[in-house]
């Protein structure tokens, strides 16, 4: 691919797929063994950059990038991290809208490996099956955990809850600061980018106008 249209990606922030594009053999070597490998190349990145690493101060800085990408920013790629999202019989009948709202987003950019940050707010209507509460926050915190695109995002946590709650009745809503956007680029501080994703009854504008709603008069 040539250069103009690698940036012409970034800067459109275009995905290819709702999957996260992954090698047949990402999750052969252990954790350990990619922060080895991770540690060596960085250290490169650093000396071509000019960097003197016999420095204290930067030493040790190759292997902190590489722990901090295996163990901290990006661990939603493996599966197994994935949270488990036990369901349980609606036993009490609420089937009205139930929201998650402010729930933290801490994510990173696929295209420049920037950090989006934001929130997200997620309702749904039960039908026979709930989850617990706190199962939501999980699962956005897992799929955050990636190099990420936020419409694959929105639709990643919406296409699980579909299937785990067993209805399409399900809105995703996020807004995110992307840093490759205020920090880069055309460098805008200030603006920041909301997806909505839904499926069921949020086809039907009177569930969306109830969801922002309850959004728009936070009550805490
Ligand atoms: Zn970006």
């Amino acid at each position: 691919m040539d250069k103009e249209h690698i940036e012409i990606i970034g800067n459109n922030h275009m995905a290819s797929s709702v999957e996260t594009p992954l090698r047949l053999d990402a999750f052969d070597k252990s954790d350990n063994e990619k922060i080895k490998n991770i540690e060596h190349h960085f250290e490169i990145i650093m000396k071509e950059l000019g960097l003197d690493l016999t420095d204290d101060s930067l030493s040790g800085t190759p292997y902190r990038v590489a722990k901090m990408y295996v163990k901290e920013l990006f661990y939603g790629l493996d599966p197994k991290n994935k949270p488990k999202l036990s369901t349980f019989e609606n036993k009490y009948g609420y089937n009205k809208m139930l929201v998650e709202q402010n729930i933290t987003i801490d994510s990173a950019c696929e295209h420049h490996f920037l950090p989006i940050t934001g929130h997200a707010h997620i309702a749904y209507l039960p039908k026979d099956k709930v989850v617990g509460l706190s199962k939501i926050n999980r699962l956005v915190d897992y799929y955050a955990h990636r190099p990420q695109v936020q419409e694959r995002l929105s639709l990643q946590i919406l296409r699980d809850l579909q299937n785990v709650l067993e209805t399409k009745d399900v809105m995703v809503m996020i807004s995110a600061k992307h840093l490759c956007v205020s920090s880069r680029g055309i460098k805008d501080k200030d603006s920041f980018t909301t997806t909505v994703e839904y499926g069921g009854c949020f086809e039907n504008k009177v569930y969306r106008d109830e969801f922002l709603n309850v959004i728009n008069n936070q009550t805490l």
